[in-house]
């Protein structure tokens, strides 16, 4: 007898590369303790929030005994807070965005999902590239969208602008960009994302409906060399930019974040209002209340960018050590370097035996490729590093 649905059911047999990585580091960590583990499998951040998100959870705490304190709020968010969210967006994008058209949303995982409910018919075809974050499939098929991946250029991870643009046809309703990019590091620079935008302009005419443009940014944060992460209202006819404090703020159990449609969209507040009433409806009802409180403090407030960067630099070191070939992560915090045999199960395993965890390429799409995560203190990074050596050497 099979009591859930036959889809999950499926997704439940083929539990993904992280989680599985994940419990094979519970089960290593029990056995040889967590300090002899060199867990790179997950994104989860372990920096400390910053000190004023503590003072303001103490506010919080302090009028807490007040009526509606913790109470519901419209679905869209706080007002105060959509409108400090629209002036923060407004200098952090250097476009004008008012808090009318910003909805605050249960992280960004809850904004794509809106998103999708919001704009996506059975059958519609969202495009992305590959490697990609792998939740994108499973938010498109909760409501009949297909994900439709599209490689990204050998090693550098660019956009592959012709090939994304081979790929738009009639059922095409969206593209989903994320930039800086889990889990290569990429960013994407003006000069490709505005050769897919006259690619994408040219298909709206054609099929004559919008084509819209997901800016999956929450990693927007950590960029380590300045690089111009361009605003995609200043390219694109039809776009939107989700983002969330889950890295930012090492807020992710805390689950707060946002959507912002474009304020020169045609359409933009129909969308605005099917996007407010999908927020309901899918029964997030609102973002949390208190994660909202807290932005409302802190939205200038990020966690140490500096510890991000020697991390990153560390983990560079332990791979040139190892001659393991891979790109400069240019933000956002993961390395995903080439494996030195073509199946990358086997040298996940020979990492394992190291008590390396790493999570393999194919998790994302992209075969022949591991992902390290780089949300770990600095040290259990220069302690792998040894471990990364012999396991290479091995498959030498
Ligand atoms: N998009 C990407 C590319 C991510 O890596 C993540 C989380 O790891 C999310 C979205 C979801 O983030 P949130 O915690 O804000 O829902």
């Amino acid at each position: 007898m099979q009591y859930v649905s036959t889809a999950i059911h499926e997704s439940l047999s083929n539990a993904s590369g992280i989680r599985k990585m994940f419990e094979a580091g519970l089960e290593m960590k029990k056995k040889y303790g967590a300090d002899n583990v060199y867990d790179f499998s997950l994104g989860n951040p372990d920096v400390p929030p910053p000190a004023a998100v503590a003072a303001a959870l103490r506010g919080i705490a302090e009028r807490a005994d007040r009526p509606f304190s913790l109470g519901y709020m419209p679905n869209a968010g706080y007002p105060e807070l959509r409108e400090k969210l629209g002036a923060y967006l407004t200098e952090e994008q250097g476009v004008a965005i008012p808090g009318s058209r910003v909805l605050v949303t249960v992280g960004a995982a809850s904004a794509l999902n809106v998103f999708f409910r919001a704009v996506l018919e059975p059958g519609d075809e969202v495009i992305t590239p590959c490697p990609y974050f792998v939740e994108y499939g499973s938010y498109c098929g909760n409501y009949g969208g297909v994900l439709k991946t599209v490689p990204s250029q050998d090693f550098t991870f660019e956009l592959d602008v012709p090939a994304m643009a081979a790929a738009l046809n009639a059922k095409t309703r969206a593209i989903i960009l994320n930039s800086p990019h889990n889990p290569t590091g990429a960013i994407y620079g003006r000069s490709s994302l505005e050769a897919l935008a006259a690619a994408v302009t040219a298909a709206e005419a054609r099929y004559g409906r919008p084509i819209y443009v997901i800016a999956d940014e929450p990693y927007r944060f950590l960029n380590f060399d300045q690089a111009e992460i361009p605003c995609f209202f200043t390219i694109f006819s039809h776009s939107v930019i989700v983002g969330s404090f889950s890295k930012s703020l090492s807020l992710a159990g805390e689950r707060v974040g946002y959507l912002a449609v474009d304020p020169k969209i045609a359409g933009g507040e129909e969308l605005m209002n099917a996007l407010i009433l999908c927020n309901r409806i899918l029964g997030y009802v609102n973002a949390p209340a208190i994660g909202q409180q807290i932005l409302m403090a802190c939205l200038h407030e990020q966690v140490d960018h500096e510890i991000y960067r020697r991390r990153r630099q560390a983990m560079a070191e332990a791979l040139d050590g190892a001659g393991i070939a891979y790109t400069m992560p240019r933000g956002a915090f993961y390395f995903f370097p080439q494996s030195p045999v073509p199946d990358e199960r086997v040298f996940v395993d020979a990492l394992l035996e190291e008590r390396i965890l790493a999570v393999p390429g194919r998790s994302f799409g992209t075969p022949g490729y591991v992902r390290l995560a780089f949300c770990v203190d600095e040290k259990v990074i220069r302690a792998a590093a040894p471990g990364f050596a012999r396991a290479a050497a091995k498959l030498r």
